[in-house]
C-alpha cells in the first residue's frame, strides 16, 4: 500500500512529549504560536508527581528553593536554572501548575519554601509543588499526626509495614494495615487497573467499607497512589465522605499512577488548545533551515512532515531516548548535536560507586547560548531557529539536585520565549 505523507506548517515544532515539550507547547499557546508537538511516551509515567525546583544544592537538602538558585547562580553559573532570573522561573511554575489545576489534577501552589514529600519506601524528599492528593501526608508527618497507613495484598512495590518501621524514628504514630482490593482477583495487582476501578462509585463504597473497621480513632489515612486517574480529587473526596477520615495518597514505584494522570490528561488537553500533537511517534529526520526547522514522523500507516518556523527540542536523556551512547561517547540522537560529556569514557563514573557528588557523565547533555540555542560544533548556535529545553541540557544532574519537572518546566520557558523572538522578528 502507497504511504500517504501529511504536510503541516506551524510557527514551532516541539520535539518530546514529557513535561519540558509539554510546558512548551501550553507557553506557546499563550503566546499565540501556532504548535505541532511530537513524541512518544517517555519518562514521564515514571515521575512520583512532585513538581521540584531545587531540593538540594552541593549535597545539602534546601529549604528555600529561591535563594539555593540565587547560590546556583554565583557557583555553577552554567547550570540551565541559573540562566533564569528567579521571576521568570516563578512565571514559568506558576502557568504550569494553573494548567494543570485546569486540566484536573489540583496542585499546590509553588512557594517560598520547599516541602517535606513522602516517597515509597518511607522516605521523604523536598519538593516545591505537590499534588493535592498527596499534601495532607506532608501536613501530617510536619505535625507528626497519627495515621493509618494501608497497602493492598498483591501490590508490589509499596508496603504499609516497611513504609512505618522506616518512618518511625520521625513519624511514630503510624499503623500500617493491609486490604484486598475490592473486585480484583488476579495477582499481581496494578496500581493503574486500581486507580481506573476506583473511578466507578461502586468501588468507591467497596473499598470505604474495607476501610471502616480498620479505623479505630483513626483520623488520616495514607494510601498508595490509586485515587483515580482522570479525577483524582474528586475521588479522595468521596472517599473522605465515606469514611469520615483524611485520606493521602503516597506515590508508589515507577511506572505510577500521578505520572500516568500527567500523560493523559495532556494527551486530552493540548489538542483542546489547538496543538497538533502526535503522541506516539518520533521524529525520524530533522533538516535546519535559514527560515526554520523541517521535520519527518515515519508513522505506522502514514507519513508527517512538519515545516516550522522554530523548533524545541525537549528529547530528554537516555530513558527516553534524547541521549544515547555506544562504549565511547554519549551522542544527541535527533540532530547530532555535539553533547558536552568527559573526554573520555573513564571520566564518566567516579572510583567511589556511592560518590555523594554523582558521576560526571550525569552532567553530560545540550550545550546552549544564553537564548537556549544549540551549540554546534564550532561553539556557536546550530541555528538561529532551533532552541533546547529539559534534561537533555548539559551542567546539570536532576536526579541528585532534586531539579526534574522544575527545570523541565523552567527551561521550556525560557525556550519559548527565545523562540517566539527569534520567530516574531522574522
Ligand atoms: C523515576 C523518575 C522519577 C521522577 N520523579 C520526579 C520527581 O519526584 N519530581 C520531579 O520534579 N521530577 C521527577 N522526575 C523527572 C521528570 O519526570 C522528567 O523526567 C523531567 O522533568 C524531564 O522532563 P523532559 O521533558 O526534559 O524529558 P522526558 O520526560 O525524558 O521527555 C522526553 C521526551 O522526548 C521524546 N523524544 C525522544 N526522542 C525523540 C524523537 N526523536 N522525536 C520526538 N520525541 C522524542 C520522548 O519520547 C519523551 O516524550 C522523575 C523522573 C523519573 C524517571
Amino acid at each position: 500500500m502507497k504511504r500517504h505523507t501529511r504536510h503541516v506548517t506551524a510557527d514551532l515544532a516541539v520535539i518530546g512529549t514529557g513535561i519540558a515539550g509539554c510546558a512548551a507547547s501550553i507557553f506557546a499557546r499563550d503566546l499565540g504560536l501556532t504548535v505541532a508537538q511530537i513524541g512518544h511516551s517517555g519518562a514521564m509515567a515514571y515521575t512520583t508527581g512532585y513538581i521540584d525546583l531545587l531540593g538540594v544544592l552541593d549535597g545539602r537538602v534546601l529549604d528555600d528553593p529561591w535563594s539555593g538558585l540565587d547560590a546556583l547562580r554565583s557557583t555553577d553559573a552554567c547550570h540551565p536554572l541559573a540562566r533564569m532570573t528567579n521571576h521568570d522561573i516563578r512565571t514559568a511554575f506558576d502557568r504550569f501548575v494553573r494548567l494543570l489545576g485546569e486540566m484536573g489534577l489540583g496542585y499546590t501552589a509553588p512557594g517560598d519554601r520547599n516541602v517535606s514529600a513522602l516517597l515509597p519506601y518511607g522516605t521523604t524528599k523536598p519538593t516545591l509543588s505537590l499534588p493535592d492528593t498527596m499534601l495532607p501526608g506532608s501536613d501530617a508527618l510536619h505535625r507528626r499526626a497519627p495515621a493509618l497507613i494501608i497497602d493492598f495484598e498483591g501490590l508490589q512495590g509499596f508496603s504499609a509495614t516497611e513504609f512505618c518501621t522506616n518512618m518511625a524514628s520521625v513519624w511514630p504514630g503510624l499503623r500500617p494495615a493491609r486490604l484486598v482490593f475490592p473486585g480484583l482477583e488476579a495477582r499481581p495487582v496494578f496500581p493503574e487497573v486500581m486507580a481506573r476501578t476506583l473511578e466507578t462509585p461502586v468501588a468507591q463504597e467497596q473499598l470505604a467499607d474495607l476501610i471502616q473497621p480498620l479505623l479505630n480513632g483513626a483520623e488520616t489515612i495514607g494510601l498508595p497512589a490509586i485515587l483515580g486517574l482522570q479525577a483524582p480529587d474528586r475521588v479522595r473526596a468521596r472517599l473522605e465522605q465515606l469514611t469520615g477520615a483524611t485520606l493521602f495518597e503516597i506515590p508508589t514505584i515507577p511506572p505510577g499512577v500521578p505520572g500516568i494522570r500527567l500523560r493523559e490528561a495532556f494527551e486530552r488537553e493540548l489538542p483542546r488548545r489547538g496543538v497538533l500533537l502526535e503522541p506516539q511517534n518520533k521524529v525520524s529526520e530533522a533538516i535546519l533551515r535559514s527560515t526554520g526547522v523541517d521535520l519527518t514522523v515515519q508513522g505506522a500507516l502514514d507519513d508527517l512532515r512538519i515545516e516550522a518556523s522554530a523548533a524545541v527540542l525537549a528529547s530528554g536523556r537516555f530513558l527516553s531516548g534524547g541521549l544515547k551512547s555506544d562504549r565511547y561517547r554519549v551522542k544527541e540522537t535527533v540532530l547530532n548535536l555535539p553533547v558536552r560529556q568527559p573526554e573520555t569514557r573513564d571520566g564518566w563514573f567516579s572510583a567511589e560507586y556511592l560518590d555523594p557528588a554523582g558521576y560526571p557523565v550525569n552532567k553530560a547533555g545540550i550545550e546552549i547560548d544564553a537564548a537556549f540555542r544549540p551549540l554546534g560544533p564550532d561553539g556557536v548556535p546550530a541555528s538561529d531557529r532551533l532552541f533546547a529545553a529539559g534534561v537533555v541540557l548539559a551542567h546539570q544532574d536532576w536526579v541528585r539536585q532534586r531539579c526534574g519537572a522544575g527545570l523541565a518546566i523552567a527551561t521550556a520557558y525560557g525556550a519559548v520565549q527565545a523562540a517566539a523572538g527569534s520567530i516574531n522578528a522574522r
